[in-house]
């Protein structure tokens, strides 16, 4: 083995043309999906004060907004909805006319080549916050698992090319690919949040989403920090069931998972850098702590340097400026 003074690391870090040159990760615009938050009303663009440049918009507000962004370049976007009125059944998730509906039919027609995907769960649509339907202080599995397959079959009916099932809810992706194959949508791939954590770092995204439990918390479905085995179990079992796409969440905090994820399952996988990872970037650029751009493009190229094939991000706009 060839050592010092042979070697030397330094040889191709010299120029800014040398280091293009061995760049082992590059990123690709085309992997980046945009979380978009939607509501109710016309004109409206709320601005979220937990996550500085972002808002909810109601439709004709969005269409703006993804024209914007599909000028910039940016292919994909989540869809998460803000009902104008909840209950305990979550009916807000799955009415034909639905927030995240009458959105996608309004998209789907101005823009026929953007990827939609949209979040399937309960808890922006339960008066109580919770991913699932509630019998007295638990959440019900089973009862849940129909209104999520409900959901999604809205979801593909009113044009969505992707429905992403985060409730974490024990046979939700085999019950959704059920329903959409039974609906006439065995084409619509499933993106499962399969393993997603009871994170601390969703903070900002209650806000957004308006979607806070009202009581208890989510560590009863959402996974413990502290368990990666149990995450790869989690991941296997949505392959199983049919899931297309596997997702760890939230990204920058589960590297190693995503590493992991990758080797093993070798199947397209996606990553969240969630609402907190975000925010703490941008309250620490605003507070003149650190360099934002620098910050963000070091965060992203770390979870596709980890092994993610897609990033859902904050950043994306902010990404596709610069790319
Ligand atoms: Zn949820």
């Amino acid at each position: 083995m060839s050592t010092f003074p042979a070697t030397r690391l330094r040889r191709l870090r010299r120029t800014d043309r040398l280091r293009s040159l061995v760049r082992e990760t590059r990123l690709d615009l085309a992997d980046f999906v945009m979380p978009l938050f939607v509501c109710p009303g016309e004109g409206v663009t709320h601005p979220l004060e937990g996550l500085p440049g972002i808002a909810q918009r109601s439709v004709d507000a969005l269409v703006d907004e993804v024209e914007t962004l599909a000028a910039l370049g940016v292919s994909a976007v989540l869809l998460f909805g803000i009902p104008e009125e909840k209950d305990e059944e979550a009916s807000g998730a799955y009415e034909e006319d639905g927030i995240v509906q009458r959105a996608l039919r309004e998209l789907r027609l101005r823009f026929p080549d953007l990827v939609l995907a949209t979040d399937v769960c309960l808890c922006e649509y339960t008066s109580h916050g919770h991913c699932g339907i509630v019998r007295g202080e638990e959440i019900d599995n089973d009862a849940s698992l129909e209104l999520l397959a409900r959901t999604a079959v809205s979801h593909a009916e009113a044009g969505a090319d992707i429905v992403a099932p985060s409730d974490m809810m024990d046979g939700r992706v085999a019950g959704i690919r059920k329903a959409l194959d039974a609906g006439g949508f065995s084409h619509v791939p499933i993106m499962s949040y399969a393993a997603k954590f009871a994170s601390a770092f969703y903070g900002p995204f209650r806000e957004a989403a308006g979607s806070t439990p009202q009581f208890g918390d989510r560590q009863t479905y959402q996974m413990a920090v502290s368990n990666g085995d149990e995450a790869m179990k989690e991941i296997q079992l949505d392959l199983d069931e049919g899931a297309d796409i596997v997702m760890v969440k939230p990204a920058g905090p589960c590297l190693d998972l995503i590493r992991r994820a990758k080797e093993r399952f070798g199947s397209p996988l996606g990553a969240y850098q969630v609402s907190g990872e975000y925010a703490m970037i941008k309250a620490a650029a605003e507070r003149g702590m650190l360099d934002e751009t620098k910050a963000m493009w070091e965060s992203v190229t770390a979870i596709h340097r980890a092994g993610a094939d897609i990033i859902l991000t904050y950043f994306a706009p902010d990404l596709a400026e610069q790319m």
